[in-house]
C-alpha cells in the first residue's frame, strides 16, 4: 500500500539519513561492536548533522522540528541499515521529552544546546534492582535539605549508562498514600559526588548500547536541577511513555521489515540440491507470510505516527501497539533466520544480531505482560 504520511522534505531527510548511516556508521559498527558502544565522536557528528536535536527549539540550536516523523523516518533508514546507534534513541525520543516538556527557562538554556550538539548526552533512570515493571515502588530516596535534595539508591538497566553527562533519575521525595505520588524527577550530572556507575552488561543483544548499573550514595543535587514540580513523576512519565512505545514499536516493525528483505535477498543466492533455496515453497510460503504480517504492522505504526503527531495516541494504543509490533517482530525475524541455514546462527551474520537485539523488545519499556494489562484494563477488566 503506497505511504501517505511523508512528504518531499521527509524523502529529503531519508536521503541524508541513508548517506550518513553507509558512512559514518556502517564501515564502523563491527568496531563499535567490540567497543560495546559507539564512540562519543558520533553524537557530534549526529548534531552537526541536525538530528540529536531535531526537536529542540531553535532558540537553543535545534532544528525546532515538533513532529515526530522525521525521527521516524531515521528509525526506519537505521533499520534498514542493520546498525544501531547505543544511546541515541533513548537521548533523542525518550529523555528529551522530560526536558522540553518540564524543564524552566534556565534549564533549558543550561542543557538544550548541549542536547541539540551531542555534546550532553541524556539518560533515563526508572528501573532498581528491586523494582521494573512495578514503577511505583521506586525505592531511590531523595530527601531535600536547603537548597538541594540527598540521593540515596542504585538504578539498573540504564541505556546510555557509562556515556550519559545528565541522567534523568526517577526518586522518592515523599510518601503517599497513593504509591505512585512522591516520586520526583532529578537531574544528575556527570561528577557529581557520590555518583558512580558500574560497568557495562553483557547482553545477548544490542551489543551497541552500554547498559550499566547506576549509584547514588549521598548525592547532593540541587533543587534547580528538578525537573518539573515535586512529587509528579508519575504523571510525567504516564504522559511520556506513549511516545516510548511508538518508537521501540516503531523500531521493531522496522527491523522486521528489514529482515524479510535480507532474507529474500539470501534465499535468491543461496542454492541447496542445486537449486535457490527461494525456489522451495517454503520459502517462498514463509516469507510471504512474514511480509504480509508486517504489512500489517507497518498500517497500524503509520496510523500511530498520525495520531502521535496529532496529540492523540493514547496510553492504550500505544501499549495495544508495541505488543503487536514487538512481537511480531520476534515471529518474523525467528522464520527469517530459519531460512539462513547455519549462517544464521553465526554472529556476525545480520539475521543473528537482529534475532539477539529484538529479543528486549518485548521486554523493555513496559514488557507485553505489562501492556496487556492495560489493555485489559481499558476493556474494564
Ligand atoms: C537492554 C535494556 C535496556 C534498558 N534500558 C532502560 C533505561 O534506559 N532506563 C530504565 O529505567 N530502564 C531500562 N531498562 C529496564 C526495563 O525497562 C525493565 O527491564 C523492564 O521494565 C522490566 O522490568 P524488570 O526487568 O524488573 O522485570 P520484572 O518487573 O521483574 O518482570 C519479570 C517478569 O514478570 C512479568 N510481570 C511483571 N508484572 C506483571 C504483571 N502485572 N502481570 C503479569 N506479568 C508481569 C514481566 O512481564 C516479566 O516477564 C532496560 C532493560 C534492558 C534489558
Amino acid at each position: 500500500m503506497r505511504r501517505t504520511l511523508y512528504g518531499e522534505d521527509h524523502e529529503a531527510f531519508r536521503r541524508t539519513a541513508r548517506d550518513f548511516l553507509a558512512k559514518e556508521v556502517v564501515p564502523h559498527f563491527a568496531d563499535w561492536e567490540k567497543a560495546g558502544m559507539p564512540p562519543r565522536e558520533i553524537f557530534r557528528a549526529l548534531g552537526d548533522l541536525g538530528v540529536m536535536g531535531l526537536r529542540i527549539p531553535e532558540e537553543y540550536g535545534g532544528g525546532g522540528e515538533p513532529s515526530f516523523l522525521y525521527p521516524a523516518v531515521w528509525i526506519e533508514e537505521t533499520a534498514a541499515a542493520h546498525v544501531h546507534l547505543g544511546g541515541f534513541n533513548v537521548h533523542t525520543n525518550v529523555v528529551l521529552p522530560y526536558f522540553l516538556g518540564y524543564a524552566d527557562a534556565e534549564q533549558r538554556k543550561r542543557w538544550l544546546p548541549g542536547m541539540a550538539s551531542g555534546e550532553t548526552l541524556a539518560a533515563i533512570a526508572m528501573t532498581e534492582p528491586g523494582t521494573g515493571s512495578d514503577l511505583a515502588g521506586i525505592a531511590t530516596t531523595a530527601e531535600r535539605v536547603g537548597d538541594h535534595y540527598v540521593l540515596n539508591g542504585s538504578k539498573t538497566f540504564i541505556t546510555g549508562g557509562i556515556n550519559a553527562d545528565v541522567v534523568v533519575v526517577v526518586a522518592r521525595t515523599g510518601r503517599t498514600e497513593d504509591r505512585r505520588g512522591g516520586l520526583t524527577l532529578l537531574v544528575v550530572e556527570r561528577g557529581m559526588a557520590g555518583f558512580t556507575r558500574g560497568t557495562p552488561f553483557d547482553k545477548i543483544g544490542l551489543k551497541v548500547q552500554d547498559t550499566t548499573d547506576l549509584f547514588f550514595d549521598g548525592v547532593e543535587v540541587p533543587v534547580a536541577n528538578r525537573l518539573g514540580e515535586e512529587g509528579a513523576a508519575f504523571r510525567y512519565l504516564t504522559g511520556n511513555l506513549p511516545q516510548e512505545r511508538l518508537h521501540i514499536a516503531a523500531t521493531a516493525l522496522a527491523t522486521a521489515e528489514a529482515a524479510v528483505a535480507l532474507t529474500a535477498d539470501y534465499v535468491t543466492g543461496r542454492k541447496v540440491f542445486g537449486k535457490p533455496v527461494s525456489s522451495f515453497q517454503n520459502t517462498r510460503f514463509e516469507l510471504a507470510a512474514c511480509a504480509t504480517e508486517a504489512a500489517a504492522g507497518r498500517a497500524l505504526v503509520d496510523q500511530a505516527l498520525v495520531s502521535h503527531d496529532a496529540g492523540e495516541l493514547t496510553g492504550v494504543d500505544a501499549a495495544k501497539l508495541k505488543i503487536f509490533c514487538t512481537e511480531l517482530q520476534g515471529r518474523v525475524v525467528d522464520r527469517c533466520l530459519q531460512l539462513f541455514g547455519g549462517y544464521g546462527y553465526i554472529t556476525e551474520s545480520p539475521i543473528a544480531r537482529m534475532y539477539a537485539d529484538a529479543r528486549v523488545s518485548r521486554i523493555y519499556g513496559g514488557s507485553t505482560e505489562v501492556l496487556k494489562t492495560i489493555v485489559a484494563k481499558s476493556l474494564g477488566l
